[in-house]
């Protein structure tokens, strides 16, 4: 059937209707005073989201253009640079370091683990010379559903003096992340995500520390150079061209996030993720990451001895639903269940019922009929209760 699309992948996200309507307004001038008005909602909106005092950036850029610009405006080749690593997005910060030329350390845990902190404190307070410039990590790990112990981990970052680094694509909007009260000098993310929002709009958060940084920071940049952002944005504008309708579709989606609340926002998330979760271990699957640190964006699935590309295919086919694949090594043993952004216990039901007749499909039946729906059907009647 047409328009039953059911996009259940963390990123692109569904987008609101009243999200869509603002982007299909005919486009204005963004040097008029009408759009820059909605920059300067926008931005306060976005230092709500974040919850900091620290300048909020849009940039015309996905999530990994957000993540450069807060590296190469703060730190210089040859820097020293510790970077967690433990899926995708973790080798990916440590990519950009080593493609400018940092002196990267690899901070790794396998992946479906969690970075260990304990590894950071002790790397850091060995660093009596303070040669560490920064500590870069990514908050939830989208390719593997594990949540990194952040607040953690910035502690030790803080008591050092280095940068906090972090890539809070899948996060922000998902759970807690008190920009400020954690100390984090540079937080990037994209709008395809929790943002409720199309592809195409980077933002990225930076502290006074960074800043001071910025002072020394030598690697040549232009279009990503954020002092250039700073100085336009102190006047409501930005120093290129931005997608003007996505920026009309962020002020919808800002202030419905607002009309929400930070508090029911994270804990719609956090009921999401655990509805999902025990739904998929009462259907006799795997969990990939532990529940002391499963992401409130996705949930990966180990579907063994049933192969993930095969779910995926039979769901598709058979519900029009879109589930994401493992990445890498993991490219067929696991699939990803999105929850983040605009989605609501509803999907979460309507998702396990068909998971549930997908695997019975392709002769998973070591469960009772009704077993996933009831798992999740029970965590949100206890929440609603
Ligand atoms: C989606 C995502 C990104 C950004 O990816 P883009 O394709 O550049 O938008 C970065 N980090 C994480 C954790 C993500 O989930």
């Amino acid at each position: 059937m047409e328009d039953k699309h059911m996009l259940m992948i963390p990123g692109p996200t569904p987008v609101p209707e009243q999200v869509l309507l603002e982007m299909a307004k005919h486009p204005i001038g963004h040097r008029s005073a009408a759009f820059s008005k909605i920059m300067a909602e926008v931005t306060e909106n976005l230092q709500w989201l974040f919850q900091t005092k620290n300048d909020v950036f849009c940039l015309a850029a996905s999530g990994t253009g957000a993540m450069e610009a807060g590296l190469i405006n703060f730190i210089n080749a040859g820097d020293k640079v510790l970077v967690g690593e433990n899926g995708k997005f973790g080798e990916r910060w440590a990519i950009i370091c080593d493609t400018y030329g940092m002196d990267v350390e690899r901070v790794k845990a396998p992946w479906g683990e969690a970075l260990d902190p304990a590894i950071f404190k002790a790397k850091l307070e060995a660093d009596t010379a303070k040669e560490i410039k920064a500590v870069v990590i990514t908050h939830s790990e989208t390719s593997t559903g594990v949540l990194n112990d952040l607040e953690t981990i910035s502690g030790y970052v803080k008591a050092h003096g280095a940068l906090m680094i972090v890539d809070a694509v899948t996060s922000l909007g998902s759970c807690n992340v008190p920009t400020d009260a954690w100390g984090l000098d540079v937080v990037a993310s994209g709008s395809q995500k929790g943002f409720m929002l199309p592809p195409g709009l980077g933002f990225v958060s930076v502290s006074d520390k960074a800043w001071a940084a910025y002072e020394h920071a030598k690697i040549p940049r232009f279009y990503l150079d954020l002092k250039s952002a700073q100085k336009n944005l102190a006047k409501n504008t930005t120093p290129f061209t931005p997608p003007v309708n996505l920026i009309f579709g962020l002020k919808a989606s800002l202030a419905m996030m607002k009309r929400e609340g930070l508090e029911n926002i994270f804990a719609r998330h956090k009921r999401l993720t655990e509805a999902t979760r025990a739904a998929v271990k009462a259907l006799g699957l795997k969990t990939f990451a532990p529940d002391g640190n499963a992401s409130t964006a996705v949930t990966a699935v180990d579907p063994a001895p049933l192969g993930a590309e095969d779910v995926r295919k039979a769901i598709a086919q058979q519900f029009d639903i879109s589930l994401a694949g493992g990445q890498d090594d993991y490219k067929g043993k696991i699939f990803r269940i999105g929850h983040l952004g605009f989605v609501h216990d509803r999907d979460i039901l309507t998702a396990i019922a068909a998971l549930e007749a997908t695997l019975h499909g392709l002769g998973h039946t070591d469960f009772e009929s009704g077993a996933g729906v009831k798992a999740a059907a029970t965590v949100f009647q206890k929440s609603a209760s």
